[in-house]
C-alpha cells in the first residue's frame, strides 16, 4: 500500500476550484524589501552616498528557470534602524489592551485563510512545498494566531493575589518584556515565521522579524497581511538578509530577547552573543530556541508492519525530510527486520518524487544547492562505509519535467547502519537510517539515542503497553508518539519542542510559550 502524503481528502470536483485559485498566482513574481515603520527600504547611506540594497533573484528549487521574484537584503545598519524603531514603538504597543491585541491576531488568521491561494502558490514556488505541506503551513499559522490570541487574553486575566503575614496584599501580573528579534527557518516559512511573531505581539512585545533568506517572499507577504489586520507599523519591523544580518540583530543593545528556530550551532552563537551583550548592558535577554533533532522510531516485534512502514515513510520523507521532528533512525527489532525492510523498499519505490506543484507529489526538492550538496555528500560517505548498506532509493517521478542541474532534488534514501555513531549528527533531508537491534539490547539502544544529546521527537511502535511505557520513561525527548507517525505536531494539542541540543523550550503551541515572552511583576494592592 502506498504511503501517499497528498491531499487525498479531496475529490476531484472539490479540489479543482482550489487548484484554479492557486494557479492564478503561479505566474506572479513577488518582491521583498526591509520595512521600517511601514516604509519599504530600498537603499542605504554609505559615505554620504545613497546605495541600492543588494538584490537577489529567487528561483524555485524544483526548477531554477521559474523565478519567484527578488529580495533586497538589509545590512547591519538597517538592522540597527529596525531595532531602534521597534524599541521606540514598545510603549505604545504594550499599552494596547490584551483583548485588542487578540482581536488583531484573530484578524490575521482570517486574512491568512482568505489569502490561502496566494500563500500556497508562494510556498510551492519559493519553498518547494508540496500541496499538502502548503495547506498545513496555513492551517498551523492560523492555529498559532488564534491560540496565542486566546493566550494573550488568558494571561491578562490571570492575576495571582498573595497576602503576606501582616495582611498586605500583592498581585502578580504578566507584563510585556520589550523588543524581541524573531529569526525563523525556511522549512516552515509561513507557520513558524508567523507563530514566533504573533506570540511576541500577543505578549505586548514589539518585534523585529528576520526570516531565513531562502523564504523572504513568503515572509514579506505574511507581514503585509499582519499590517492589514491592524498590527501597527511601529510594532513590527521586517528585516531581510542572511546570517550576518541575523548576527547584527542579536548583537544589538536593548533587546528583551530572541526567538529562534534553526540549527543548534546558530542557537549556541546567539546565546553567546546575548551573553556578551548582557555583560555590556546588565540584563540577560530571553532566548527561546527550537533547534535540531536526531529522532528515532523504535519498533518492536509486536508492531503492525504495514502501519509502521506508512508512518516511518511519512515521518522520514514527508516535507522531503526537512522537519526537525523527522524520523532519522528507524530502529527495528531484529526478529521482524527483514520483513519490514522489504515493505519499506516496496513503499519507497512508490513514492512520487518531483515537481511539488503536481498534486500527487509526495516529496519535493530540498531547499537549495547547499543543502543538496551536504545531503548527497552524506549519502556518498555512507556508500563508501564498509559497514553501511543502501537499502533503497526512491526514483525521480517520470512526470516531473525538471532538469537535474536546474533543481535541487535529493532522492529519498534508506541506509542500513550498524550504530548511531556512524551517522554523524543531523542530516536535514530525506535520508532515513535503519538500525537493527536485539530485544535484549533495548536499553542499550535507548542509551545510545539519549547519548546523541538531542531530545526532540521519538516514535514508538509496539502493541505491548508496558514496552511502550518503558521506552517512554527512559528516553529524554520533548514529543513522543506511539503507534503513529512522529511529525506534524498540532497547536494546543501536541505542544512542540525538545530538550538538550534540540532547544530551550517552552513548547510552541503550548500554555507556557506566551508567558515566557512576558515578565511577572508584583504590584502591591494595599499599603
Ligand atoms: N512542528 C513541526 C512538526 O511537528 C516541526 C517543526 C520544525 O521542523 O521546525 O513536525
Amino acid at each position: 500500500r502506498r504511503a501517499s502524503f497528498g491531499p487525498n481528502i479531496f475529490i476531484e470536483s472539490q479540489w479543482q476550484p482550489f487548484k484554479d485559485a492557486i494557479d492564478r498566482h503561479m505566474d506572479k513574481t513577488w518582491s521583498a524589501t526591509p520595512i521600517i515603520n511601514g516604509q519599504a527600504i530600498n537603499e542605504y547611506s554609505a559615505d554620504d552616498q545613497k546605495q541600492a540594497l543588494e538584490s537577489h533573484t529567487v528561483r524555485a528549487p524544483w526548477n531554477h528557470d521559474v523565478i519567484a521574484g527578488d529580495v533586497q537584503y538589509a545590512n547591519a545598519d538597517i538592522a540597527q534602524q529596525a531595532i531602534d524603531a521597534a524599541v521606540a514603538g514598545q510603549q505604545a504597543w504594550q499599552e494596547v489592551p490584551a483583548a485588542k491585541r487578540a482581536e488583531i491576531l484573530r484578524k490575521i488568521a482570517d486574512l491568512y485563510e482568505e489569502n490561502y491561494a496566494e500563500v500556497m502558490a508562494l510556498c510551492q514556488i519559493e519553498a518547494g512545498k508540496t500541496t499538502q505541506d502548503s495547506i498545513d503551513e496555513i492551517k498551523e499559522a492560523v492555529d498559532f494566531c488564534r491560540f496565542y490570541a486566546d493566550e494573550a487574553e488568558r494571561l491578562a486575566s490571570q492575576a495571582h493575589e498573595f497576602t503576606d503575614l501582616s495582611g498586605k496584599q500583592v498581585r502578580q501580573v504578566y507584563k510585556a518584556r520589550g523588543t524581541f528579534v524573531c529569526i525563523s527557518p525556511w522549512n516552515f516559512p509561513f507557520a513558524i515565521y508567523s507563530g514566533q511573531i504573533v506570540a511576541a505581539l500577543a505578549a505586548g512585545n514589539t518585534v523585529v522579524a528576520k526570516p531565513a533568506e531562502q523564504t523572504s517572499l513568503i515572509a514579506h507577504f505574511a507581514v503585509q497581511l499582519m499590517y492589514q489586520a491592524g498590527v501597527p507599523a511601529s510594532a513590527l519591523q521586517f528585516v531581510t538578509g542572511a546570517g550576518e544580518v541575523g548576527a547584527a540583530l542579536t548583537a544589538a543593545d536593548n533587546l528583551a530577547g530572541v526567538v529562534f528556530t534553526g540549527s543548534t550551532q546558530t542557537a549556541q552563537r546567539i546565546n553567546q552573543s546575548l551573553n556578551d551583550h548582557a555583560q555590556a548592558s546588565g540584563e540577560l535577554p530571553v532566548l527561546i530556541a527550537e533547534t535540531g533533532g536526531q529522532n528515532a522510531m523504535i519498533i518492536d516485534s509486536t508492531a503492525l508492519p504495514e502501519q509502521v512502514v506508512q508512518d516511518a515513510v511519512l515521518s522520514a520523507f514527508g516535507s522531503a525530510g526537512q522537519r526537525c521532528s523527522a524520523c532519522r533512525i528507524l530502529c527495528i527489532q531484529e526478529d521482524i527486520a527483514d520483513n519490514l525492510i522489504e515493505l519499506l523498499q516496496g513503499n519507497m519505490a512508490e513514492l512520487v518524487v518531483g515537481n511539488p506543484t503536481y498534486v500527487a507529489t509526495d516529496v519535493g526538492p530540498v531547499i537549495d544547492a547547499t543543502a543538496k550538496k551536504a545531503l548527497d555528500a552524506h549519502i556518498e560517505r555512507m556508500q563508501s562505509e564498509p559497514t553501511t548498506n543502501i537499502l533503497a532509493q526512491a526514483p525521480m517521478s517520470a512526470h516531473s519535467v525538471v532538469s537535474e542541474e536546474r533543481s535541487t532534488f535529493v532522492l529519498p534514501t534508506a541506509i542500513e547502519v550498524q550504530s548511531i555513531d556512524v551517522i554523524g549528527g543531523e542530516h536535514f533531508g530525506p535520508i532515513l537510517h535503519v538500525l537493527r537491534y536485539q530485544a535484549r539490547d533495548l536499553d542499550k539502544l535507548i542509551d545510545a539515542i539519549n547519548a546523541t544529546g538531542y531530545g526532540l521527537t521519538l516514535g514508538i511502535h509496539s502493541r505491548i503497553e508496558s514496552v511502550a511505557e518503558h521506552i517512554e520513561r527512559r528516553t529524554v525527548v520533548g514529543n513522543t508518539y506511539i503507534n503513529r507517525n512522529q511529525i506534524g505536531a498540532i497547536v494546543n494539542v501536541q505542544p512542540f519542542g525538545g530538550c538538550g541540543l534540540s532547544g530551550t523550550g517552552p513548547k510552541a503551541g503550548g500554555p507556557h510559550y506566551v508567558a515566557r515572552l512576558m515578565r511577572l511583576t508584583n504590584e502591591p494592592l494595599s499599603a
